[in-house]
């Protein structure tokens, strides 16, 4: 099977895998009891809390774990929702994740404005409209380090200085961004992120919300109310060895070479460049004139019949859109929101690389989709 589907989600790395083991049913405890156990489940609980901090830039008790950048993201949209007394404004960019635009979408059916930042025609937020739309009656701006589909990169330490110049809180999707571009919560001067562990070879089901300066600092109602844990912004009994298995994975991070992500980028241009020689020129890449994720390649194809295409390669994993969208042909809210001209007959391709994806994988790639392609 030849897997180019990362972006979707990556396999849990082995270390990843042997971290999380005794967490299950020997080191089983409760986080939270006061016994002997407890705390070893505590302590686990606690350097995992540092590894993910120190891979984010960020201070421990800034780091809290939830179910995954989806969750983190509505706590955050639904407390700014019930501050009693805000402002009501808020500015996302057009080609966010779902998690976003539904979450701005849900403050809007309560009575919030949203501003859909357009992007350029490669895939990046525009700056003078941005500097435009975000005013002092803007209460949060949320904006995309990188994208998932496409993978262009935002220009987030300019956005979030906009953000505080209007008093607004600024919140960074930045699930595609961790181990596949620098993340610095202090270099981005950002309120908070978002993030999920099964993005860098960690478990499903497991990710964090940053939040500047901790719990303490929170500035809206808790949304969710329980037994307290992590700061009472995510009360409920601990996921131990997800959260485990994400600090392993965030530990392997950080001590990850450099050149492997060059690696990437070279394998991706290969590519790119046999797949500009099957199609000529039919194809386009998105975002090729930007910064873009190393990994990430998304194509808009002429008249070809992806549903054959997707059909015969069926050893051959790859996505034509995000995860949540496929099963419709229609193009995404992100490739229709970048390529303003696309027409009915585009298709749009994502290919996504893992960290070891070899050449032979790119060689074999580019041979069956060449061999496989049927034009409508
Ligand atoms: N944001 C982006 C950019 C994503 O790519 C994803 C998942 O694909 C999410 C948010 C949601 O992550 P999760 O499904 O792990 O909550």
């Amino acid at each position: 099977m030849l897997y180019f589907d990362a972006n979707a989600t990556t396999p849990c790395a082995p270390e990843v895998l042997e971290a999380m083991r005794p967490y299950w049913n020997t080191s089983f405890a409760n986080a939270s009891s006061p016994h002997r156990a407890g705390r070893v489940a505590a302590q686990a609980v606690a350097v995992a809390r540092r590894a993910v901090a120190e891979c984010l830039d960020a201070r421990p008790h800034e780091i809290i774990f939830t179910s995954g950048a989806t969750e983190s993201t509505n706590l955050v949209f639904w407390g700014l929702l019930l501050a009693p007394r805000t402002r009501r404004h808020i500015v996302v960019s057009a080609i966010e994740h779902k998690a976003v635009l539904e979450s701005a979408a849900l403050l809007e059916e309560q009575g919030f404005e949203v501003t859909r930042l357009p992007v350029t025609p490669d895939g990046v937020v525009d700056l003078n409209i941005a500097a435009r739309v975000i005013t002092p009656e803007t209460a949060l701006v949320s904006v995309q380090a990188a994208n998932n589909e496409i993978g262009t990169i935002q220009p987030i330490l300019h956005i979030a200085r906009l953000a505080h110049q209007a008093g607004a809180f600024f919140h960074v999707d930045a699930v595609q961004a961790l181990g596949k571009m620098p993340v610095s919560m202090l270099d981005w001067e950002c309120d908070f992120a978002s993030f999920s562990a099964h993005k860098i070879y960690g478990p499903k089901g497991i990710g964090a919300l940053f939040v500047k300066g901790g719990p303490m600092r929170w500035p809206w109602p808790r949304p969710l109310r329980g037994g307290g844990q992590e700061g009472g912004l995510r009360p409920g009994t601990l996921n131990v060895p997800g959260i485990v298995g994400f600090g392993a994975a965030c530990e392997i991070l950080r001590q990850r070479p450099a050149e492997i992500l060059e690696n990437i980028a070279t394998l991706r241009d290969l590519l790119e460049n046999s797949l500009k020689k099957v199609f000529n020129n039919r194809i386009r890449i998105v975002g090729e004139n930007v910064e873009r994720l190393p990994n990430t390649s998304g194509l808009l194809i002429k008249d070809i019949d992806t549903d054959i295409l997707f059909l015969r390669c069926k050893n051959v994993l790859f996505s034509n859109g995000s995860a949540c969208n496929s099963g419709t042909i229609e193009l995404s809210h992100v490739v229709k929101s970048v390529l303003l001209d696309a027409s009915l007959d585009d298709r749009f391709l994502r290919f996504s690389l893992l960290e070891n994806t070899t050449k032979s994988d790119i060689e074999l790639l580019s041979r069956i989709i060449q061999e496989n392609i049927l034009y409508e």
